[in-house]
């Protein structure tokens, strides 16, 4: 019946723009379905969701691609990118009013995500997009129109989708670098290791707004004591440095390029494409990246393992402020990954509190103990190893007081990294000026949090819920500012959090469930039922990239109503 709508765009030439919506429907095409599933109310209003549902045959991608779930994401990816590619290649550009006349699809980035854009699903494969439906002031564009839809689109999808104009190669061997990516993270546990960088990595970004590899950077290469061999499934034997769980201490002078490394870490959770120079930077997946973030609300969490004695009395253990300190802050992040779970924190002088990190042994003798409220957490890190199997890597430059906890000291020397362990124990041996362990008990843990269904009790069209960018969520009119969560890495993880929000408040949250628990339902249900699934839209899901659920909780802590049991 796609003549039908050939027709119809005809017919609507000049007419008024609320005509389209009587497009939305389904209609049968040579090689594929089309469908319309919502259409924008004006030129300017966000572009038109479609879908091109085609029939695995048609498209031909042989199921050993995608057998399992890691395959099915990495041919997801890449035909995501395909399609991205064929729409700039077709021409892409807006002849009328606002978006008119522009196909959109999401935009993958350097990582490899699990995301909604492409589906691969029992014998159909759908491609989700959008495209501003054509007009000229208000009025319907209708040859515009059927040229976008008959002979662009076809074109793209054609040289996208179809298995046999594909670039077989790099398709397979993206999935084969998926595969061993996926592997070298399991690994990691089997090795002892939170962490690995493979040699002749490339770390460094190219600019400050560009996630792309730096040219001409120089390449990574472990220390001797460090370095493993890793035999991937593909047959492939990578040699780096893998760093041991336990405390490691990462040590050099200004612009040695530590912070490069660290980032590159935060980063390692995620899956990267060929070419990237982080292919074999492989993290711990729960591994976070803890910061101080002042002026973030913070909600009943325990914190007394950090700070405690508070002037007044204020109790730590369910310690709530609208407007946290720099290490307040940043006891709260690390008590928060605690609670979601995490073997590996993450940390960077840069974006640290003093306070929280180090006092030293002078310090300690102007100051009495009672009168300082904060445990600092190089008088924790040992703890948090050995008594519940929580690792860290840090980034410490300016103090030596660490050299006492570390299990391993890594000096990072023009870009190269040193194993400088041996040296840094000598050093803090020979040392008579001590410092004193500077807690009166031993660190307790943490305390599981539920939230109460009422913190989100706003009404009628408030109770939305909506992405703004990678940064801000906002619920009705309250913005949630996530911009101190360093490893999310698209837009459209946030946009899924929104999403995941939405569903968390209506569906899951029960007065029974702390703020885990509840997020491993969400979680649940979309390893079950696919990411589509928390959407509550039919047909076009939006634009969804899965986020990890240290993101998700991060993202529900930052909202300001949030209220606790
Ligand atoms: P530090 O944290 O030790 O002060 P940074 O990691 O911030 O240093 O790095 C300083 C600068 O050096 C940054 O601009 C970074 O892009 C650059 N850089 C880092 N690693 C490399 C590398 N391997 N090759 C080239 N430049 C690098
Ligand atoms: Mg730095």
């Amino acid at each position: 019946n796609y003549k039908e709508l050939e027709k119809i765009l005809f017919s609507m030439d000049g007419k008024s723009y609320s005509l389209y919506k009587s497009l939305k429907g389904e209609y049968r095409f040579e090689k594929y379905i089309l469908a319309i599933d919502h259409v924008q109310s004006d030129p300017y209003a966000p572009p038109s969701k479609m879908r091109v549902i085609m029939d695995r045959k048609i498209c031909g991608i042989p199921c050993e691609l995608t057998d399992t779930k890691d395959k099915n994401i990495a041919v997801s990816d890449f035909l995501t990118r395909n399609f991205y590619r064929e729409i700039q290649k077709s021409g892409n550009d807006s002849t009328g009013t606002g978006g008119s006349g522009r196909i959109f699809i999401d935009r993958c980035g350097q990582e490899i995500l699990e995301r909604t854009s492409v589906m691969i699903k029992g014998d159909k494969v759908e491609v989700r997009f959008e495209m501003g439906m054509p007009a000229r002031g208000r009025r319907i564009m209708g040859k515009a129109a059927q040229k976008i839809i008959f002979e662009q689109l076809p074109e793209i999808v054609e040289k996208s989708i179809i298995y046999d104009n594909l670039n077989k190669k790099a398709l397979n061997e993206q999935v084969i670098l998926v595969l061993d990516q996926e592997y070298a993270r399991k690994m990691l546990k089997e090795k002892g290791l939170v962490a690995f960088v493979a040699n002749d990595s490339v770390l460094p970004r190219e600019s400050g707004v560009s996630d792309r590899p730096m040219k001409n950077a120089v390449k990574f290469k472990s220390p001797e004591k460090f370095e493993i061999t890793l035999k991937l499934p593909s047959g492939k034997e990578i040699s780096g440095m893998g760093i041991p769980k336990g405390i490691t201490l990462i040590v050099g002078g200004g612009y040695h390029g530590k912070s490069t490394l660290l980032a590159a870490l935060e980063r390692g959770i995620y899956n990267h494409i060929a070419q990237d120079g982080r292919e074999f930077i492989i993290s711990e997946s729960d591994a976070v990246k803890i910061r101080a973030e002042d002026g973030r609300n913070v909600e009943k969490v325990n914190i007394s393992g950090f700070i405690n004695n508070l002037p007044q009395n204020k109790d730590t253990r369910a310690f709530s402020t609208e407007n946290a300190s720099g290490s307040t802050s940043q006891a709260a992040n690390v008590a928060e990954a605690l609670e979601y779970g995490t073997s590996l924190l993450l940390i960077d002088e840069d974006t640290s509190a003093t306070n929280f990190m180090i006092r030293d042994a002078r310090m300690q003798k102007l100051v009495a103990k009672e009168k300082e409220p904060i445990t600092p957490f190089i008088d924790r890190v040992k703890e948090l190893y050995d008594n519940f199997g929580v690792s860290t890597i840090l980034i410490v430059g300016g103090s030596g007081d660490y050299f006492d906890v570390a299990n391993h000291v890594i000096m990072m020397d023009e870009y190269v990294p040193k194993d400088v362990t041996e040296k840094a124990k000598e050093i803090a041996k020979s040392d008579e000026n001590k410092r004193e362990f500077s807690s009166n008990d031993k660190f307790q843990g943490v305390t599981q949090r539920i939230p109460f269904k009422r913190s989100f009790s706003q009404s009628g069209k408030l109770d939305k819920t909506k992405a703004k960018g990678k940064y801000s969520i906002l619920y009705g009119k309250d913005l949630i500012d996530i911009s101190g969560l360093e490893q999310l890495v698209d837009d459209s993880q946030t946009n899924c959090i929104a999403v995941m929000i939405d569903y968390f408040k209506n569906k899951v949250l029960d007065e029974k469930l702390t703020l885990s628990q509840a997020a491993d339902r969400i979680y649940e249900k979309i390893e079950k039922e696919g990411l589509d699934s928390i959407s509550s839209y039919t047909g076009h899901p939006g634009n969804l990239a899965l986020p990890r659920k240290q993101e998700f909780c991060a993202a529900v802590n930052r909202y300001r109503k949030l209220k606790i049991k």
